[in-house]
């Protein structure tokens, strides 16, 4: 496995420093840029396989650029974490409307930023062979069928565990039951569509042990969705 290329557009001095410090720390390559035009030459250089990108930049914006980016069929495939000051809820939704992958509201941990970035690029398919799924607090060990929030353990039967597989690395989209049946069962296991409304119940019922049950969320004629967004 090569070593991750990772494009930081960070304007302030500090923070960039600090990014580059954790990402090195984390065996990633980062390639420093203080401004989307930076950035644009860093680009035309070589293709990384992340863009860390401020939200508020001198010039044209983090967003801005974002929005070019995922326009552009050379570029639009290359994930993309905003990284802003701001945390109201409607920029976050704004964020991920343009096409980032994923947002995060200054100041995070270290650790927060490397597991955020492991998922981005574990749901990308650039990385392969990582044994954790990532979304928001919850973690979930593929070695070792476990399903944590925070340092809490969850007990959860095999099938509710496959659910929760699909759904963290399927966030944010509708999926019908037949779809959930396809993805989650496999096409040659007969089941009615009303057990999946059974498993989804009991995954709420865990969930909703942490307070959590308002991920699986249901869309009234068509199905599920799994979102940290409300
Ligand atoms: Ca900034």
């Amino acid at each position: 496995m090569h070593n991750c290329n990772i494009l930081v557009v960070e304007d302030e001095d500090a923070i960039r420093a600090m990014l580059i410090m954790v990402l090195e720390q984390a065996n990633f390559t980062p390639v420093a840029a203080a401004d989307t035009q930076e950035a644009q030459k860093a680009l035309n250089e070589a293709i990384p396989d992340l863009i860390l990108l401020d939200w508020m930049l001198p010039g044209i914006s983090g967003v801005e650029w974002a929005r070019r980016l995922k326009k552009e069929p050379m570029y639009r495939d290359i994930p993309i974490i905003l990284l802003t000051a701001r945390g109201e809820e409607e920029d976050k939704v704004r964020g991920l409307e343009i096409g980032a992958d994923d947002y995060m509201t200054k100041p995070f941990s270290p650790k927060e930023l490397v597991a955020r970035i492991r998922a981005v690029l574990r749901r990308s398919g650039k990385l392969q062979g990582v044994s954790t799924i990532v979304l928001g607090d919850l973690v979930l060990d593929t070695e070792q069928h476990r399903l944590s929030i925070g340092d809490q353990q969850l007990e959860v039967s095999p099938t509710e565990y496959r659910l929760m597989q699909f759904f963290m690395t399927h966030p944010d989209k509708v999926y019908s039951r037949t779809q959930l049946l396809d993805q989650v069962w496999g096409r040659s296991v007969y089941i009615e569509e009303r057990t999946i409304d059974v498993h989804i119940r009991r995954l709420r019922k865990i969930l909703s042990e942490y307070n959590r049950e308002e991920l699986v969320q249901t869309v009234r004629g068509f199905g599920y969705r799994f979102s940290l967004i409300e």
